[in-house]
């Protein structure tokens, strides 16, 4: 009888202890799906007026990184905005199982646009790059996505992938937020996709000139769907 009981308390004692090893893996260490993803949030405290070059090799130079435009309603800055949810969409990837990385993860730095896409080039697969648009018209509105062109002398080779990319993320993104689809547009002359080795959007959340985009995007509810809808497009695009 002692023994049948002994042996009950270490079954029992074995099998809470299993739980517990189980629940903790789950909870910190999500296995590798195989995929690295990078995410730049657009612009920075304060913008660098000094030039670089469009694309590599380019005699085309354009400012670093310019200041970005400003919330009509909320008064929030662009680049606080694409940081916030840069950061939630990077906790929400790695919950799917993806490994991340940001170009920035402070307001407070000095990053241009060639210098965040070489880092990105360096180890990521796609690279998202996190924008809000602004408009002299209070009343345009809705969400766009930028890709490069076939005949981009820099990335041309990487037009089909990248519209690919664009589409699945932005029209993931409408569908979560409910945002305008404004669709995609071919755009060659951006410093940071140009510099990119790998498929890259250029993501506009919406128009912070607009104030219901803007009251939108700084929601914490209007960011959960947000950050679903890009996470959604991501796994769309590798077929997850
Ligand atoms: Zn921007």
């Amino acid at each position: 009888m002692k023994k049948i009981r002994l042996l009950g308390t270490l079954v029992a004692a074995t099998m809470v202890i299993l739980c517990l090893c189980t629940v903790n893996v789950r909870a910190d260490d999500v296995e590798w799906n195989g995929k690295t993803v990078g995410i730049d949030a657009g612009h920075q405290l304060k913008a660098n007026l000094s030039k670089e070059p469009v694309g590599p090799g380019s005699s085309t130079y354009k400012i670093k990184v310019s200041g970005g435009t400003t919330g009509v309603s909320t008064g929030w800055p662009e680049y606080k905005l694409t940081l916030k949810v840069a950061k939630k969409l990077k906790k929400e990837l790695k919950s799917r199982g993806y490994k991340v990385v940001m170009t920035r993860t402070k307001n407070d730095v000095d990053i241009s646009n060639a210098q965040r896409a070489k880092k990105l080039n360096k180890s990521c697969d796609i690279a998202v790059r996190l924008h809000a648009d602004g408009s002299k018209s209070s009343y345009v509105n809705g969400a766009g996505a930028l890709y490069p062109s076939k005949s981009n002398p820099y990335v041309g080779s990487l037009s089909k992938e990248s519209r690919k990319l664009s589409k699945c993320v932005l029209d993931a993104y409408c569908e979560s937020t409910g945002i305008k689809n404004n669709g995609l547009s071919v755009r060659d002359d951006l410093t940071g996709t140009n510099w990119s080795t790998i498929p890259v959007t250029l993501i506009e959340m919406g128009f912070m000139s607009n104030s219901s985009d803007d009251k939108y995007m700084a929601s914490s509810s209007g960011m959960k769907e947000m950050v679903k809808g890009l996470a959604d497009g991501i796994d769309d695009y590798f077929g997850f």
